[in-house]
């Protein structure tokens, strides 16, 4: 089959490998559609989990087209599946307490095996969940990153009328603000330095729209004066974590939701904490997050459509991989088959 092969730190190779054939336990499914995520820029980087050769990809669906001898259960070749690229050994203190997006024994399709750049990938068959017809390739791809939204919004419970503030509005931050839309938020505020995204934040349902710059400090303290009750990074980037809690009122919770470089530090009144009664959350990956994702998906609750910028087949890979890696795209996917 033909595939995407990062075969060293920063080295993509588009060539040819053997099909995957399933483990008793696996099903192999024929790739549909498949995202590229930031994960995957820092693996190309090696600045994650990986070794090299590794097929990346992560967020896919596609079609079962073999089932393992021991991986029945209620998969069939033909089910329109998404998969759940992060496996867990259900047998560590974490798996056993309903915190499996920590497993000790943690492994990821398209992490630290073979993922869904590529024609084909094997899974286990515990892994995939089943779609409806209503989601479409497009959104197939989503339910992994959509599903991340949904353990923030776990973790994040937003309080009825709680105002709201997201920093960046890149594919995870316009996922979030149409999830937030629909948490009974009462203002959610988007600020973004590019104009069309922010103007894409618009569409998707937030309030106001605060182009990132010189004048931000202004706009937010006259939009909310006390500072926002939520305020959300979906940046990653450590100099606007920093700034974040500036906008953040006294009982407010602050989300880290976007991922910063793993030796990023930043700097914090420990005395501000104290005396404005601050909770600061993170919330990794996801758990147990799937089916509600595909839910929000299957009835239009969540449209993605429009955070699509790119759809390309595999051969093109490098380019808008590195298109994307520059923030010269928004979402960009990958069609294996073309
Ligand atoms: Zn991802
Ligand atoms: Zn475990």
């Amino acid at each position: 089959m033909k595939a995407v092969v990062f075969t060293g730190p920063e080295q993509i190779s588009i060539t040819r490998v053997p099909d995957p054939t399933p483990a008793p336990d696996e099903v192999v499914i024929r790739v549909a559609q498949a995202g590229i995520c930031g994960t995957d820029v820092h693996i190309y980087r090696n600045e994650y989990l990986s070794d090299f050769p590794l097929i990346p990809g992560h967020e896919f669906g596609g079609t079962v087209v073999a089932v393992g001898r021991e991986a029945g259960g209620d998969l069939a070749v033909g089910d329109r599946v998404a998969a759940d690229p992060n496996l867990y050994c259900m047998h560590c203190d974490f798996c056993r307490n309903e915190q499996a997006n920590h497993c000790r024994n943690w492994q990821g399709v398209g992490v630290t095996r073979d993922g869904a750049f590529a024609e084909y990938v094997a899974v286990p068959a515990r892994a995939c969940y089943r779609l409806p017809e209503s989601i479409s390739d497009t959104a197939a791809a989503f339910v992994e990153p959509l599903a991340c939204v949904v353990h923030a919004l776990k973790r994040l419970p937003v309080s009825p009328a709680d105002r709201v503030l997201i920093i960046g509005a890149g594919p995870m931050g316009l996922l979030l603000v149409q999830a937030l839309r629909h948490s009974g938020a009462s203002d959610i505020t988007v600020l973004e330095k590019q104009s069309a995204r922010l103007q894409l934040a618009g569409e998707m349902g937030a309030d106001a729209l605060i182009p990132a710059g010189e004048a931000q400090t202004e706009a937010l303290r006259a939009r909310a004066p006390y500072g926002y009750d939520v305020v959300i990074d979906a940046t990653g980037v450590p100099a606007v974590i920093e700034n974040a809690f500036a906008y953040l009122r006294p009982r407010g919770r602050f989300l880290q939701f976007g991922v910063t470089p793993r030796n990023a530090r930043i700097q914090i009144s420990p005395y501000d904490l104290f005396h404005n009664d601050w909770t600061i959350i993170g919330s990794f990956a996801l758990c147990y997050t799937f089916l509600p994702a595909i839910d929000w998906l299957a009835h239009g609750v969540i449209r993605v459509e429009r955070l699509v910028s790119d759809v390309a087949p595999l051969e093109d890979f490098a380019d808008v991989f590195h298109r994307f890696a520059a923030g010269e795209t928004l979402k960009a996917h990958i069609r294996p088959a073309g």
